[in-house]
């Protein structure tokens, strides 16, 4: 399926560039001038992703994000010019996913919208998977002589309750209720960390390497915690 993306942006030229290079790269892609136009394109055209520019005409992009944010969970990337803007940006009180500064090349503009879009498809991917889940919310979760105990938020092995702090406890969670599935650093950084997160993957690499000192017999060949060649990690049993 080809992707969506709606480009709100009244500078022409920027607009054209754009569209154009977009299409090229496949997308099927709308644009509009004006922030009002945009905020209705948005709710009718209903786009997989979203480029916006923050000064715009008769509602400013803060305004179409933060309208937005409360309706849906597209990808929000903000093409930003001043510094001022950047701030608020950087500051995310306006729920955007992500931001780039004017000017940017194609190249990094093509990235971020890759990048967004893997994210995005994989979190309605596992919504999907979560919704034909019937396991139980509270439960012990058991791999050989490792068990996870989710009411307790306890990690035992042999029997022996191990430490762990918060967020290795909820990266472990989250890869045992994905077992089987390579779930990529973007990913596990979004569901982990969240949005508001200002560190980057090699968090999870870091994250990763010591529960794997905690789960596995021999950390330096794990056979739990899975590196996925180009993926990311995957959660064995
Ligand atoms: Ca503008």
């Amino acid at each position: 399926m080809v992707d969506k993306i709606l480009i709100i942006e009244d500078e022409i030229s920027l607009q054209e560039t754009l569209s154009y290079n977009l299409k090229h790269e496949g997308y099927e892609v709308e644009v509009s001038g004006n922030g009002l136009d945009g905020l209705n394109l948005a709710r009718s055209w209903k786009p997989d992703l979203l480029l916006l520019d923050v000064m715009l005409p008769l509602m400013d992009g803060f305004e179409v994000c933060k309208i937005l944010r409360n309706e849906t969970d597209i990808p929000i990337i903000i093409l930003t010019a001043r510094a001022d803007e950047i701030d608020r940006v950087v500051g995310l009180e306006i729920g955007a996913d992500d931001y780039l500064v004017k000017p940017f090349s194609m190249r990094e503009l093509s990235v971020r919208i890759k990048t967004r879009l893997r994210v995005s498809h994989q979190l309605h991917d596992l919504q999907a998977h979560e919704n034909g889940k019937s396991e139980k919310a509270n439960e012990e979760l058991v791999f050989g002589n490792l068990i996870l105990d989710t009411m307790r938020h306890e990690l035992r092995i042999n029997g022996t309750p191990i430490q762990l702090k918060p967020k290795e406890y909820e990266l472990l969670a989250f890869l045992i209720e994905n077992r089987g599935r390579a779930l990529s650093r973007d990913l596990i950084l979004e569901k982990v960390w969240g949005w508001d997160f200002a560190g980057d993957s090699r968090t999870v690499d870091v994250h990763i390497r010591w529960l794997r000192s905690k789960v596995e017999n021999d950390p330096n060949q794990p056979t739990r915690i899975v590196t996925v060649r180009g993926a990311g990690y995957r959660f064995e049993g």
